[in-house]
């Protein structure tokens, strides 16, 4: 029996395959469609996703092919400097097209040993008490110890499931994609800049190497009773006249789509041995960029939880947690997306309250404070009362020998000990300890998760020993 099944090959299936291969897990992930679409809906990774790429020694093979961006705020489409004092060692963004993300997440998990199978279709499911019964769309029965729901939004394990998905349906919707323009660039980006003033669903920006090629979004007419149906260039031609007077001569489109802002959240993100991550758990409007981010950063809380269930050495609790822990910071992301939208209307109240929200931001803790949201740096689980760093993600920091995020690669958890007076003696084969010193750290001692989540903070043996079993279980008997 397979221990893990992963519905779905997208951006946080792939990552949650790859942090379950870190543990050793027997991983398979099914994915219906048979190649890649090649269509680039995230446009990047915020600070938090590239601080996980690094934990878990990726980020040189995305810096090989992205580049940086400084852009804070990215709230409501209004664009402000990069603010000071981020507390982040890696206090940019990456511009990776989605494709390409995927494409390096699928390498990587594969490397460690993931099962991918393509035009694999999940059509049924059903669980008893030891594991759960996969069927595929070609009538194959798979059977596995726990499936995870990472299908997307229209996520076919949650309607198995029969999770509620309560939210907002479409009330707008946009057209998007890639194609070439005959009209002037210099026109082009005139015009942009004129519409964009009171209509922020709107744009055409270069994209790829020199090909002409120009990534265009404009608001649809109406709200398509069926989104799958791709628009045609016709549609979009009419769209573009309507909005901004020009179609700017499009024409060779590379593909089209269309996306709505549906805002709803999972009621549960567990039921029994199956689980939803990424857009199968929550999805919003595009704004700020973060469905792709919060995807994979589901995988992150939920793979090495997932691994220790499988390992047996899971406390209890520590499965649920994910749900605890992750569907806040959800439902968190579809309340700023929702207040995003409402800045985003072209009407004139929508216009003057983002003026106001724009001279706010100027305010450099209000950028700072906008720019922790939407980059996920500002997330902090609730592990109860505590030190300042109790439940928030640790930034990198320089030791003596080397780097913090340089010794998380292997997704345990890790003792950070500064006077070197600690011991993690029963859980070492979970806990690696780590006795270095930083000038950034003003803490004796910090316990990390394998998700880089602060657990403990403190200098005494014995109230170490107390805390160590709420997140890796029992101690070994020696
Ligand atoms: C226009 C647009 C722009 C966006 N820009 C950004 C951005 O800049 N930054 C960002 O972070 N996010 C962005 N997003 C959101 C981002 O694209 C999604 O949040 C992200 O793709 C979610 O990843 P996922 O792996 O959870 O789901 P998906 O990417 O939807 O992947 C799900 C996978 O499951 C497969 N699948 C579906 N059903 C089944 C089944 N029954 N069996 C097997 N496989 C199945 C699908 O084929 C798919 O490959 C944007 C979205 C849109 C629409």
């Amino acid at each position: 029996m397979v221990d893990v099944i992963v519905a779905g090959g997208g951006p946080t299936g792939l990552m949650l395959a790859g942090e379950l291969r870190l543990h050793d897990v027997h991983t398979l992930v099914l994915e219906k469609d048979t190649e890649p679409s090649g269509q680039s809906r995230g446009q990047g990774l915020h600070a938090r996703s590239v601080e996980i790429m690094d934990q878990r020694g990726l980020l040189d093979r995305f810096l090989a092919v992205s580049e940086k961006f400084q852009v804070g705020g990215l709230f409501g489409g209004i664009i402000k400097p990069w603010p000071e004092r981020l507390d982040t060692a890696h206090a940019y963004g990456l511009a990776t097209p989605q494709p390409v993300t995927e494409r390096l997440l699928d390498e990587r998990a594969r490397e460690l040993g993931a099962e991918i199978r393509r035009g694999c279709e999940v059509v049924g499911l059903r669980q008893d008490e030891d594991g759960v019964t996969v069927e595929l769309a070609d009538g194959a029965r798979l059977r596995s110890r726990y499936l995870v729901g990472c299908d997307g939004g229209r996520s076919t394990v949650r309607r198995l499931l029969g999770v509620g998905f309560p939210g907002e349906p479409s009330k707008v919707e946009t057209l998007l994609g890639v194609m070439e323009l005959t009209e002037d660039p210099a026109v082009v980006a005139a015009v942009v800049a004129e519409i964009n003033k009171t209509q922020k669903r709107f744009g055409a920006v270069r994209v790829g190497d020199g090909e002409g090629l120009y990534r265009v979004i404009v608001p649809a007419a109406g709200v398509a009773e069926d989104r799958a149906s791709a628009p045609t260039l016709e549609e979009f031609k009419r769209q573009l006249r309507a909005t901004a007077g020009t179609d700017f001569g499009v024409h060779s489109p590379r593909w089209l789509t269309r996306f709505g802002d549906a805002t709803r959240q999972a009621e549960r993100y567990r039921v029994g041995r199956v689980l939803l991550a990424g857009d199968a758990a929550h999805i919003h409007p595009p704004t700020g960029g973060q469905g792709l981010n919060i995807g994979v950063q589901d995988a992150f809380n939920l793979g090495w939880k997932l691994a220790a269930e499988v390992d047996g050495w899971a406390p209890e609790g520590l499965l649920d947690s994910y749900h605890a822990e992750r569907h806040p910071v959800g439902a968190r992301v579809l309340e700023n997306t929702r207040a995003q939208m409402t800045l985003m209307g072209a009407d004139p109240g929508a216009t003057a309250l983002r003026e106001l929200f724009s001279t706010l931001m100027d305010f450099e803790e209000v950028n700072r404070y906008v720019t922790g949201i939407i980059t996920a740096i500002g997330v902090r689980y609730d592990f109860g009362e505590g030190h300042d760093l109790l439940g928030r993600r640790m930034r990198d920091v320089t030791l003596k020998r080397g780097r913090l995020y340089e010794l998380m690669h292997s997704g345990r958890g890790l003792l950070l000990d500064q006077i070197g007076l600690l011991s993690v003696a029963g859980w070492a084969d979970r806990v690696d300890h780590v006795v270095d010193v930083s000038e950034e750290l003003d803490v004796q001692a910090v316990l990390l998760r394998p998700d880089g989540h602060v657990a403990w903070v403190g200098d005494d043996q014995q109230d170490l020993r107390n805390h160590l079993p709420k997140w890796f279980g029992a101690a070994a008997s020696s």
